[in-house]
């Protein structure tokens, strides 16, 4: 058995956290991961009929029954995760119907995965339905992105048309483009299905003066997106109360589908 500490996925997973922490997207205890994992992956690290203890989730996904999750926990510190993987981070399978998770690996002081457990899950069982290859789902406070749900309004076609209008490579990155939730009590179970549901036609959802679950392949196509979201709200804090000379035009967006071979949402840019 050779040891977790060395896994590929738990150096990416402790690596994200620190760097996401790095761009100030994770205060205190604020942001959450979650990384959908193999058995034949996990198996090479332990032994997974060896169950620590279980944790009931509070509510069921029956389709990530006997799924592997290596997740962050709840109430931790992403500052921390780098110095102590085992007690910031958790492996969990979940059981009887999602309803259970066995822990096979950390969360070695007693605690538990993140409180946004629910929300995860259950967008991890939305993206798999839109995309097989979907292992990730994160969540974090980008500050630019949370800032502009303050001045710029909540209608999803009107928040991602401006983030694409806000440098050239949005379109290609995130053509599906952002979903926006209206603000929303954190933690439970109804914000988690409000999250799925919207998932299920983008890999971006905003929480409204809150801040983001980005989902993606794997932690790099998560981050980036997210990354690249924050980018453009960035830029649109900077403009934002200035007389706007200049933009990226419809046209030019359709230029931008033909050259990277992406397709925008639908009914989001006008006709060619
Ligand atoms: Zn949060």
């Amino acid at each position: 058995m050779k040891d977790i500490i060395s896994a590929p996925f738990l150096i990416e997973m402790v690596r994200t956290c620190t760097n996401m922490y790095a761009h100030g997207w994770d205060e205190r205890n604020g942001g959450n991961i979650s990384l959908l994992l193999d058995e034949t992956e996990v198996s090479k690290y332990l032994q997974p009929d060896c169950v620590l203890r279980t944790i009931p989730t509070g509510f069921s996904a029956p389709t990530l029954e006997g799924k592997y999750f290596l997740v962050t926990g709840t109430g931790k510190y992403f500052k921390n995760v780098q110095y102590a993987p085992e007690v910031n981070l958790g492996l969990v399978r979940l059981t009887e119907e999602g309803r259970t998770a066995e822990l096979l690996w950390g969360f070695a002081d007693g605690g538990k995965f993140t409180s946004e457990f629910p929300a995860h899950m259950m967008s991890h069982a939305v993206r798999l339905e839109q995309d097989p290859d979907n292992r990730v789902v994160m969540h974090c406070h980008p500050t630019n992105l949370l800032a502009m749900t303050y001045v710029h309004d909540l209608d999803e076609k009107r928040f991602t048309r401006t983030l694409w209008q806000m440098c050239t490579e949005c379109i290609v990155v995130f053509p599906d483009g952002v979903n926006v939730l209206p603000w929303m009590l954190c933690g439970t179970n109804e914000i988690g299905e409000a999250t799925a549901e919207k998932m299920r036609t983008a890999r971006l959802v905003v929480w409204a003066q809150h801040g983001l679950y980005g989902a993606g392949k794997d932690l790099d196509e998560a981050f980036g997106l997210i990354e690249t979201a924050e980018k453009a709200a960035e830029i649109y804090m900077k403009i934002a109360h200035l007389p706007l000379v200049n933009t990226i035009t419809d046209a030019q967006m359709h230029l931008l589908e033909e050259r990277f071979q992406v397709r925008a949402r639908e009914g989001y840019l006008s006709a060619e």
